[in-house]
């Protein structure tokens, strides 16, 4: 058993097979090898039962300082069993006697392995059988290397995807597939990696440093977003801990949903719209079976993902109509967000065939740069989604502005696809609302500014907390800096909602942090009456609602923004979201 430790996503708990994606990954082909072959298929499997022992000697010598202690201990057991005739002579001998492929050969060979453990009284040596597997994976994974992984094809249900990295187009076909986690060595808690994580409502591991190469094909992995922990190859009664914590979750989570039909309104009467962020039409039955009162974020980059081509204007409209008219309630469709880490089809949309390396795409071309400079990507989509509008309410949103200047240019160029779609007789709402996403520091500051111009604001924190702190969202490496609570943070939020409420215009947030328990109050407090989520999150948030006072917080919200103290503000954030501790409160 080995603990890893990483960032934890989403608060479920999973207990799966791991699937590695990548080389390793993928299923056993049988074949019988040809009789002037065999010695030659001995020879591969022993190459690769080297090269298997060099990896892991390579590995020892590499141990990173911050690794458990365990982690050596686990790695020297499998260089043993490398070494060990039990476990490298089988092989070699099915291969001569059946004339089976080296793969098949090694399975069939662990396969008796794991039955002679199975049958030991010992519960050590019994434990011994899942190192075992591990070390026949590693040695199968040698074997296949160059030829075909690609773990993500072979997903079972209930498996937990291993990867270094997911892409946001690798997540979206991780939606088509039921998996019950994931854990990856990159990522942080706001990359697309962990926001797809909750938007499936399961749990994940992310920012794993590395840790993610002691896993195997096929190891039996507990997963605990809460506390960021991975365990490999877990004892019984690990795993019967984790079934108990299962089971109580999702106990909570049956309790919760009876409050999906509850009105959303403080317990002093302040009417708070809660809202579901989506990524793919399909999610739609998601946010309904939460409780949403309409769509306050659709990332309709995904749209563009895992595909030769970008979408046209039909196909788009056809998408955008849907997706209005299956929730039937309010819909906020936004703009193109593509750039940074969501690259569709290489970068070849983006940048053209052979186009320049980006140096730093966070703060490059990206969403409405990218849509301005290619008009011809963006004009459709803006056609379609005013023709969208007919059927039904849609708000349009536009993210990443840094300057009024962008929004001007924007709102020339939805004049003019609204005159065309007049003049060639298509419908489309006329009053359709334009609102604008905060989430550049210089957007924040001015949004005084944006307010005059657009119908509403919508807070996007996972990018604002990114630009503000100077943090790149998908680099592990400075993940540590990430604070929602940082003062410069909060400061540019009531700035925003002040902005908002100045101009009489509605302000929403759709960043992860408004899906987050544990500022639900801090941002009522704030001002903010409006919240995005990934649909899960939308029964705990309804239920904090109900339960809140807003009078009470006014106070504590005041001292917590005149805090200097980092610590101070985490501890006054912290007791101003515990139930039951402050007995104003409720
Ligand atoms: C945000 O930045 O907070 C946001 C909601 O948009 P995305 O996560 O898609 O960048
Ligand atoms: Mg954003």
């Amino acid at each position: 058993m080995l603990t890893l430790f990483g960032v934890g996503v989403g608060s479920g708990i999973a207990i799966g097979r791991a699937v590695v994606s990548g080389p390793g990954g993928g299923e056993v082909a049988e074949f019988t090898v040809d009789a002037g072959a065999v010695e030659g298929e001995v020879r591969r499997f022993n190459a690769a039962v080297a090269r298997a022992r060099d990896s892991l000697a390579r590995l020892q010598k590499e141990i990173p300082r911050d690794a458990p202690p365990e982690v050596a201990g686990f790695l020297e057991a499998h260089l043993l069993m490398l070494n060990d005739p039990v476990l490298c002579d089988g092989p070699p001998q099915i291969i001569r006697r059946r004339r089976a492929n080296a793969e098949h050969a090694l399975r069939i060979h662990a396969s008796r392995l794991a039955d002679t453990f199975d049958a030991m009284q010992d519960d050590y040596l019994r434990g011994k059988k899942n190192d075992i597997r591990q070390v026949v994976e590693r040695v199968h994974g040698e074997l296949q290397k160059g030829g075909a992984g690609g773990g993500l094809r072979h997903t079972d249900r209930g498996s937990i995807v291993v990867a270094d990295d997911l892409s946001p187009a690798d997540t979206v076909l991780l939606k088509s597939k039921p998996v019950a986690a994931f854990a990856t060595n990159l990522g942080g808690p706001i990359s697309h990696t962990a926001i797809l994580a909750r938007g499936l409502g399961i749990p994940a591991v992310v920012g794993l440093r590395g840790a993610a190469r002691y896993i195997q094909n096929g190891d039996l992995l507990v997963v605990d977003g809460k506390r960021g922990l991975l365990i490999v190859a877990p004892d019984e009664k690990t795993v019967e801990e984790y079934r108990a914590r299962r089971a109580r979750i999702a106990e909570r989570r049956k309790s919760l949903a009876a409050l999906r039909g509850a009105e959303s309104v403080t317990a002093d009467g302040a009417a708070v719209a809660l809202l579901a962020n989506i990524e793919l039409p399909e999610e739609i039955a998601a946010a309904r079976e939460g409780g949403a009162a309409g769509v306050g974020l659709y990332r309709t980059e995904f749209l563009f993902m895992n595909r030769a081509a970008p979408p046209g204007e039909e196909e788009q409209f056809r998408a955008y109509a849907a997706v209005v008219r299956d929730i039937a309630r309010p819909v906020t469709i936004r703009t193109l967000d593509l750039g940074a880490d969501k690259q569709v089809d290489g970068g070849r949309v983006l940048f053209g065939e052979g186009g320049a390396t980006v140096t730093n795409p966070a703060l490059g071309r990206r969403a409405v740069r990218l849509c301005l400079s290619e008009p011809a990507l963006f004009k459709p989509q803006l056609r379609a989604i005013l023709r969208a509008s007919a059927h039904g309410t849609v708000e349009m949103m536009i993210p990443m502005m840094s300057g009024t200047g962008e929004l001007e240019q924007i709102l020339a160029l939805v004049r003019e696809a609204r005159a065309e779609l007049q003049r060639e007789g298509i419908a489309f709402d006329p009053a359709m609302r334009i609102g604008g996403m905060i989430e550049v520091p210089a957007a924040a500051v001015t949004a005084d500014l944006f307010a005059r111009k657009l119908d509403f604001l919508s807070i996007g924190t996972n990018d604002l907390i990114q630009y503000t702190l100077a943090i790149d969202r998908v680099d592990d490496e400075v993940n540590y800096l990430y604070d929602p609570l940082h003062p410069s943070v909060l400061r540019l939020i009531r700035n925003t909602i002040t902005a908002g409420r100045a101009a009489g215009i509605p302000v929403t947030m759709c960043g992860e942090m408004a899906g987050d328990p544990d500022h639900t109050r801090l941002l009522l407090g704030l001002g903010l009456r409006a919240f995005s989520m990934e649909p899960s999150a939308l029964p705990e948030i309804k239920r904090i609602v109900r339960q809140t006072s807003i009078k009470a917080l006014t106070q504590a919200v005041d001292q917590i923004m005149a805090e200097p103290e980092p610590e101070k503000i985490r501890e006054q954030v912290a007791a101003l979201a515990a139930p039951g501790e402050n007995a104003g409160l409720h």
